[in-house]
């Protein structure tokens, strides 16, 4: 029997080649229903051996299965481990320095965990071994990061609070310049809306510590959504929300909706023509098609990355409909998914906010006020910021913020 987990790692597999993937064959075979119990991570730490950068990472069990695998642009080295988590008290250590610049992790498939290394530098073949400590509990998964190990002078460079980071929000307000997006029965002019709601939400973040808000546009001008999510990735956003108003034939249709990309077919009909309706900017007013920005961007990595950041996606997007609910009624209760073209970043988690329906005439009247704009980034900030205190990076002032009230 094949589980979606399984023929996914088979077509990785056969796609690339030059990656090496590491599991002992053993324990793959391993039926799932012997591994009900979670393998927990305790200990991380990185090792110089024989000229090679290694990373150490103590277990409590050997996990039912798992794989070591790079990706370019940028570089980063992944560890897929199979029913795993990583211990809560161990989150402070997780500092990156020298060698691996950045490190993530995040659950995959509900049941797995995913740790993402950002390295400095181009890893040659990567791979991962299990150890068993005889005589001991000690169990071991050594990973060959295939560099270099640090420098000296990095390695004893203390971990100190300059090294942690923002949690960087991309705040991409809809449409822009020659693309006016929808337009409501008082000539209102969506990216007029769009625009002053980011820039609401941007003053927000700011004024939070531990928060670096960046706006993909700050002005009235055309960006293909191609642009948009090439500066989302290079501000290394840790999540994207693009900012829309819906139109409907239909005067009444009201409400605020949140939606999340879909790979496969869109959870609605309206959803489905939604995401068509976004993704025109790019055919009527850009030099480049939908078609060829998503093209561009790698299959593999799509499909390899996207399970974990899609639930990052509508875990988040879940808590930000919660507190638009409170200010606005909600056209759909929860997280819809569709093709958009902006949402297509491999690796940035994503939503895309429907602020409420442009075309429903009081619902234009309110988005064209200040207050009600401001309650709408109120209602965002207030998602993002609650979201991130429960799954912050690792790396950043607001993990160790945390750790810190946990004592
Ligand atoms: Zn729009």
């Amino acid at each position: 029997m094949s589980t979606p987990f399984d023929s996914k790692r088979r077509r990785f597999l056969n796609l690339s080649g030059h990656t090496l993937c590491a599991s002992t064959g053993l324990l793959l075979a391993l039926p799932k229903s012997a591994t009900a119990a979670q393998t927990q991570v305790m200990g991380v730490h990185f090792h110089e051996d024989r000229g090679r950068m290694k990373m150490h990472l103590d277990i409590d069990s050997i996990p039912a299965s798992f794989k070591v695998f790079k990706l370019e642009n940028p570089d980063r080295v992944v560890i897929d481990l199979e029913s795993s988590r990583i211990s809560t008290l161990l989150s402070r250590e997780l500092r990156a320095r020298g060698t691996v610049r950045r490190i993530r992790y995040g659950k995959r498939n509900h049941d797995d965990l995913r740790i993402v290394l950002d390295v400095n530098g181009k890893p040659a073949d990567v791979s991962g071994r299990t150890y068993e400590f005889k005589g001991t509990s000690r169990k071991r998964l050594v990973v060959d990061l295939g560099m270099k190990p640090l420098t000296a002078k990095e390695a004893d460079k203390p971990v100190d609070a300059a090294d942690l980071r923002d949690i960087v929000i991309a705040i991409d307000a809809g449409h822009g310049g020659k693309d006016p997006g929808a337009i409501g029965h008082l000539r209102t002019q969506e990216k007029e809306i769009t625009l002053s709601v980011a820039r609401e939400l941007a003053k927000r973040l700011r004024r939070r510590k531990g928060f670096k808000p960046v706006l993909i546009r700050d002005a009235d001008r055309y960006l293909a959504l191609q642009e948009r999510v090439r500066r989302a990735r290079s501000s290394r956003a840790d999540f994207l929300v693009s900012i829309h108003a819906d139109a409907f034939p239909d005067r009444t249709a009201r409400g605020s909706s949140v939606f999340a990309l879909s790979t496969r077919g869109a959870s609605s009909k309206a959803a489905e023509v939604l995401a068509e309706t976004e993704n025109q900017a790019d055919k009527l007013f850009g030099e480049i098609s939908v078609s060829d920005s998503s093209a561009a961007l790698s299959r593999t990595l799509i499909d390899l990355a996207q399970n974990a950041v899609l639930e990052s996606s509508i875990e988040c997007g879940s808590v930000m409909l919660k507190h638009l609910g409170k200010i606005n009624p909600l056209h759909k209760s929860t997280v819809e998914q569709a093709g958009f073209a902006i949402l297509r970043a491999p690796d940035v988690p994503s939503i895309l906010v429907e602020t409420a329906f442009i075309s429903n005439p009081r619902e234009e009247r309110k988005l064209r006020s200040r207050s009600h704009q401001r309650k709408l980034a109120n209602a965002l900030a207030d998602g993002v910021v609650e979201y991130f205190m429960a799954n912050a990076p690792p790396d950043t002032v607001i993990a160790s913020h945390i750790n810190k009230t946990r004592g």
